[in-house]
């Protein structure tokens, strides 16, 4: 049986380098960048103020303080996304805005609660604070010089990186192109849920591919729902057949064990696939496995449900992530203290369901096993116990964290 970090590496060495697309921004959420991105601006584009208040010459309001005010005439007015021509004068000042560029001769801005007016007298503006040079301005490209790397091949793009790209006026970028994975579920008991569906005796209804396919989403991949598949072999080896002709990767859960209702690995043998591996030493998860049909890839993953969902994120997730090229595709996870003991007395890892509170202490969330869901539905992380091991109270562990 194959350790989790060989089965991984094994599936990430066959991962062949991503093919890309050129997208608007717009739809880059999430997405992987295939090349360096470089700022086509400097940040901020030009020199501008931090305040709403008054464009100055430093030096002329050097002496101004709230019981001896220093009177300045008001030259003109810069509103955000104006500009100023002609060159502030001595003893002239601009009204200016957060944001408005800096008038040439300024070099300060004072902030408007540091000034008074009088009705009368609209265009005297009296200054009850002085400002050193360059306070409340923000330099042109001191946030980011145009030509800066701003993104690398391999990022995944967040909220805030895509903010840095839009600041820098990156309309359209290179990403991977996004893997199509067929969702399959195999099982002859399974009943497809619906209004108005009861189930038969023996029947369950099929939950897996409802939890599978936003986590697939989630790793920047497009599910393609497919019909549940009854144990047999000829119905396995359609569903199978259909799947490869249509996605870059099948993802099946169920028919992976050692029964001999088991059709998943030996229908995929039939279409011409090739297995690399079968069972890895993890609980739960164990019968899962990984082939590949041409260059395309199968995810063989047990049916019980928290099976399928801690197999997806140890072992697929990763392979999804680096099929678009992503440069980390390890689970993110926190550091927290255990609130309880965790005991693994079994012979293989158990990564078991726990839950982080705010403060960073973590306790399980109920019944272990790998049907149940009560406790996945509960849980924000899985902590990794080693086998035939109890980890004790206040212990520090690593929390394996998913987006949730
Ligand atoms: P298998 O891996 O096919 O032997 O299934 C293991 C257990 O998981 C059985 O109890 C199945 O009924 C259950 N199971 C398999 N597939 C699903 C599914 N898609 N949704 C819910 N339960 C499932
Ligand atoms: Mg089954």
């Amino acid at each position: 049986m194959l350790e989790l970090e060989k089965a991984l590496e094994t599936i990430l060495a066959s991962i062949p380098a991503p093919q890309s697309e050129t997208i608007p921004l717009a739809d880059a959420h999430r997405r992987v960048t295939t090349e360096k991105i470089f700022a086509a601006t400097d940040l901020p584009p030009f020199d501008n103020s931090s305040m709403d208040g008054y464009a100055v010459r430093s030096r002329d309001v050097a002496s101004a303080n709230a019981h001896k005010s220093v009177s300045l005439t008001l030259a003109g007015k810069i509103a955000a996304g104006e500009t100023f021509r002609g060159t502030l004068s001595a003893g002239q000042c601009i009204r200016i805005f957060t944001g408005s560029p800096l008038p040439a001769g300024a070099d300060a801005v004072v902030m408007q609660e540091d000034t008074q007016t009088d009705p009368d007298r609209p265009h005297e503006i009296r200054f009850l604070n002085s400002a050193k040079p360059w306070e409340n301005i923000r330099f042109h490209g001191e946030d980011v010089k145009r030509g800066a790397v701003i993104a690398h091949a391999g990022d995944i793009l967040g909220p805030a990186q895509l903010g840095l790209l839009s600041a820098t006026g990156a309309a359209r970028i290179s990403a991977a192109r996004r893997p199509s994975v067929a969702l399959l579920a195999t099982g002859s008991e399974l009943k497809e849920p619906a209004p108005g569906v009861a189930l038969a005796p023996g029947q369950i209804y099929e939950s897996n591919r409802a939890t599978l396919a936003p986590l697939i989403a989630g790793a920047g991949s497009l599910p393609k729902i497919f019909p549940i598949v009854p144990d047999d072999a000829d119905a396995t080896r359609t569903a199978l057949l259909h799947a490869l002709a249509d996605c870059d990767v099948l993802i099946t859960c169920g028919g992976v064990s050692v029964g001999e209702m088991d059709f998943v690995k030996s229908a995929f043998e039939e279409l011409g696939g090739h297995l690399q591996f079968w069972k890895v030493a993890i609980r739960p998860g164990k019968p899962f496995v990984f082939g590949h049909h041409r260059e395309k890839f199968l995810f063989g993953l047990p049916g019980n449900p928290v099976s399928a969902f801690v197999t997806f994120l140890l072992l697929v997730r990763p392979a999804l992530l680096r099929l678009q090229g992503a440069a980390h595709v390890g689970l993110p996870a926190s550091t927290g203290v255990l609130a309880e003991p965790f005991s693994n007395p079994g012979d293989r890892r158990h990564f078991m369901r726990a839950v982080v509170d705010a403060r960073g202490k973590v306790h399980t969330t109920g019944a272990q096993a790998a049907h149940v869901l009560s406790s996945l539905a509960l849980a924000n992380g899985l902590v990794d116990v080693p086998p035939k091991t109890t980890l004790p109270l206040g212990a520090s562990v690593q929390v394996l964290r998913w987006e949730q």
